[in-house]
């Protein structure tokens, strides 16, 4: 059901293109991109634009969002409202996204009148690990086993080859949050009821080797761009480090990327997507789950490829060629979480981390996104670190890692 004031009824004067308007033109650099979130990744894509000369509004109700305070303009204004959608339709002359709880019609409501990428289709079935999960099946792609939890009977009810699992929300959930590890039936009513009692999937837990991730870029003539696969190491359900080239071998590397464009073509998508997967003991390749959005384990590409994730986002909305995305040195990522800011004091006031830390190694990129507020578990920065080899890299990494006293398992 379309929000109040996204029927139709509000009509951006000189701009009356209907939904098969046809944006085949290019946005040149001076004009404004239009972006929906105020988050660490409309803050990157707003600098990757702003460098190209493109100016950005950003449409985020937070009064210091991290892209809000780097952006052009702010349009401070919940997603759905009319009149700041209205304000982006007459700004920006594409609009994209950094996240996938946008509602989908007002990213609908703007492709009436504007370029926007991606599509409002692409994002609804990445909204809901339901509609994902039967997307995925559907089309061929391998998923880790699973069923669909609609109510406590479901829950009770479940296949004891699906266990022991993840019960998962299925909408909202992101970085670990909305999931519970469970062993048997009682524990996934327990769990169901925990998370809302709101529609959930129970996936069977798999034995991972490792997770890989692929960011693929799509454009408006149907080309596609890989960027190398990345290997991603976990804390707590959210990401710790990126490796790339992930250390696999080069039939799963193969493997990892032909899913990824496939998905991209299934989609019909336009943008920057961003396709998790699970590679299995057995040697397996499974599609975890579909971020239609630039992602946390492309931000490498910023300083280690010619072309970043965001860059390649604000061409491909642009209607402009895509970038190569080659790799120019092996990269190590490691996320700054707020947990630093509380690493060494005593009390429960937050304290900078000294920075010095990092930038004493100048292979060392250190990204910050200007949040206020430190929290355990937020996403306050991230730091790549880049070497000749992927040994030196990872070296450097978890010099730095142990320094700023992130907790490290030994091995990288
Ligand atoms: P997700 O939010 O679904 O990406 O889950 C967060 C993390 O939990 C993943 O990156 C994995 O490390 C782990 N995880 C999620 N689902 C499974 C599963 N079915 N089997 C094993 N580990 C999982």
């Amino acid at each position: 059901m379309p929000p109040a004031g996204l029927d139709g009824a509000c009509r951006i004067p000189g701009h009356e293109g209907g939904a098969d308007a046809s944006f085949s033109a290019t946005i040149a650099p001076g004009a404004w991109l239009g972006l929906l979130g105020g988050g660490q990744l409309g803050r990157m894509f707003c600098m990757a634009a702003q460098s190209m000369g493109y100016r950005v509004a950003v449409l985020d109700p937070g009064a210091h969002s991290p892209a809000g305070t780097v952006a052009d303009r702010h349009l401070r204004a919940e997603y759905q409202d009319p009149v700041a959608l209205a304000k982006m339709a007459a700004l920006a002359e594409g609009v994209t996204t950094e996240f996938e709880n946008v509602p989908a019609d007002a990213l609908e409501f703007l492709a009436r009148t504007r370029r926007v990428s991606p599509g409002a289709a692409s994002v609804a079935i990445a909204q809901d690990r339901i509609s994902e999960k039967r997307f995925l099946s559907a089309q061929g792609f391998a998923v880790a086993p699973y069923a669909v939890l609609r109510g406590e009977a479901d829950a009770r009810a479940v296949d004891a080859a699906l266990l022991p699992g993840i019960v998962k929300s299925a909408r909202l959930g992101y970085d670990g949050k909305g999931q519970v590890r469970v062993r048997t039936a009682d524990e996934v009513a327990a769990a169901y009821t925990a998370l809302g009692g709101a529609a959930c999937v129970l996936e069977r837990f798999v034995s991972l080797a490792c997770e890989v991730s692929v960011i693929v870029a799509r454009d408006e003539q149907q080309r596609l761009t890989t960027w190398p696969v990345a290997e991603n190491r976990h804390r707590d359900g959210i990401l710790d480090v990126s490796i790339v080239p992930a250390r696999v071998a080069a039939a799963i590397a193969d493997d990892a990327r032909r899913i990824a464009t496939a998905l991209a073509e299934r989609l019909d998508y336009r943008g920057v997507l961003c396709v998790e997967m699970f590679v299995t003991d057995a040697g397996r390749v499974l599609v975890n789950e579909i971020a239609p959005r630039p992602h946390n384990s492309g931000h490498y590409s910023i300083d280690a490829c010619v072309t970043s994730q965001f860059e390649q986002q604000a061409r491909v909305l642009a209607g402009m060629p895509q970038g190569d995305t080659r790799q120019l040195e092996p990269a190590v990522m490691v996320n700054l979480l707020g947990d630093l800011w509380f690493a060494t004091a005593t009390t429960s006031r937050p304290r900078e981390p000294h920075w010095a830390t990092v930038l004493r190694h100048p292979q060392a990129k250190l990204h910050l996104y200007g949040k206020g507020e430190p929290r355990r578990g937020r996403k306050m920065g991230h730091v790549t670190c880049l070497a000749p080899t992927l040994p030196e890299a990872l070296d450097v990494a978890a010099t730095i890692k142990r320094d700023l006293g992130i907790p490290f398992s030994g091995e990288i």
